[in-house]
């Protein structure tokens, strides 16, 4: 039989109960003949507490001693699973990143995996051993620890299973799968079977919080079968893969983003030029922007808007100000109390009536649209955060329920 890699998350190992129970998830699925590659995170909210715990000595400690002292969060816990595991009497080594060949850039706080040099999983392997690898780290070229960024754990295991060809990468987390829409918010929310790479990355990239969106692009890459499913209940899970079956279902989930604020450059001379100097702006200064919309021009003016992140939302008005002589507008405004509400579904495209049916369930529930934006395999709106999670029900409830 093949190999499988299985990944825990921190709520999945956060007390010794929790970790003898994982251990036996591992443990059952060595036994059915398989080799078995874990990762895991550090324990329940550890990585949070590491990060208290520096602040407490030095809030601007180097990116390089945040990753030194993160790193360790996983290293516990990767050594308390192979003891868990120890004690139900099966053959079992825990390794760091960088013993099991996570090699990455030099992006402290948000590493890149380059490679991994698998020889030392594939040696444990061979001796029949469980391998448990400590996620969310590598060693970069001067052989410094690096991290991958919070939540970072998933990309170490879809990352193995790639390298290591293994059958599929199993996601063991607190839910049992994707949803149609974040469970906490929507009643009427559904859990998917199965679900496509792009289609996973919109959700992730759109607040679903279920993966690590690079752990998704990376599946897609290298076409990795991942599975998203909970550590505690015994039940199917939601795969993703390339293609799922066709059902009728034509919209896969909604989508829910606070993250957002909307940044408008009022009354700027209508001449070519003037977006290109915005936006080249913000670019050199590594703002993303999200949605853009330009006014039609109107007494020889018109109106910029677009949206960024609320941690960007200061930096960008800032510097906008600082050229407000030479773009000549007469108002720059920022609003960063609203949301982004998408839906997603690949046959999107090919079905015009799709818009208008979510319009019409935000009218009906009387939701403002700020502004609207599309893309093949999504829609989104930006409306008032306040009326977000209404927005987020009567919209799933047109298409899903
Ligand atoms: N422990 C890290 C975090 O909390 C990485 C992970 O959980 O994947 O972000
Ligand atoms: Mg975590």
């Amino acid at each position: 039989m093949g190999i499988i890699v299985q990944k825990f998350g921190g709520s999945s190992v956060a007390n010794a109960e929790r970790v003898n129970h994982v251990a036996r998830i591992i443990t059952d699925t060595y036994k059915m003949g398989h080799d078995v590659v874990v990762v895991v995170s550090a324990q329940g909210d550890t990585t949070d507490d590491l990060i208290e715990k520096a602040g407490e000595i030095n809030p601007k400690a180097s990116k390089r001693e945040m990753d030194a002292l993160l790193s360790a969060g996983e290293l516990m816990s990767a050594a308390l699973l192979a003891m868990a595991i120890e004690k139900q009497g099966f053959p079992v080594v825990s390794l760091s990143g960088w013993q099991a060949g996570f090699v990455t850039d030099s992006n402290h706080g948000g590493a890149r995996i380059r490679r991994i040099e698998k020889e030392r999983v594939e040696n444990e392997l061979a001796k029949h051993n469980i391998v448990i690898v400590a996620g969310f780290q590598g060693l970069n070229r001067y052989d410094d620890v690096t991290t991958l960024g919070r939540g970072g754990s998933d990309t170490s295991a879809v990352a193995l299973a790639a390298v290591l060809h293994a059958d599929r990468c199993q996601i063991y987390t607190d839910v049992d799968g994707v949803y149609t829409a974040d469970p906490r918010l929507v009643k009427n929310a559904r859990k998917l079977d199965e679900i496509t790479y792009d289609e996973m990355l919109e959700l992730a990239s759109l607040g679903a919080q279920v993966l690590h969106n690079r752990s998704v692009e990376m599946a897609k890459k290298y076409n990795v079968k991942m599975e998203v499913l909970s550590s505690l209940e015994k039940k199917s899970g939601t795969e993703v893969k390339e293609v799922v079956k066709v059902e009728k279902m034509l919209i896969r989930g909604v989508a829910r983003d606070n993250d957002v604020a909307r940044i408008s450059v009022v009354g700027v001379p209508d001449v070519p030029g003037i977006a290109f100097k915005i936006f080249s702006l913000l670019a050199a200064r590594k703002i993303n922007v999200d949605i853009i919309l330009q006014s039609i021009g109107r007494d020889g003016t018109k109106d910029i808007s677009f949206t960024v992140s609320r941690m960007h939302a200061g930096q960008a008005m800032a510097l906008l100000e600082e050229v407000r002589e030479s773009l000549r507008y007469e108002n720059l405004v920022c609003d960063d109390t609203i949301s982004k509400l998408s839906i997603v579904g690949s046959g999107m495209i090919a079905n015009p009536g799709v818009a208008s049916k979510m319009f019409e369930a935000l009218s009906e529930a009387n939701i403002n649209i700020q502004m609207i934006s599309t893309s093949e395999i999504k829609i989104s709106v930006l409306i008032d955060e306040a009326d977000s999670t209404r927005a987020l029900n009567a919209v799933h409830d047109a298409f899903l329920a």
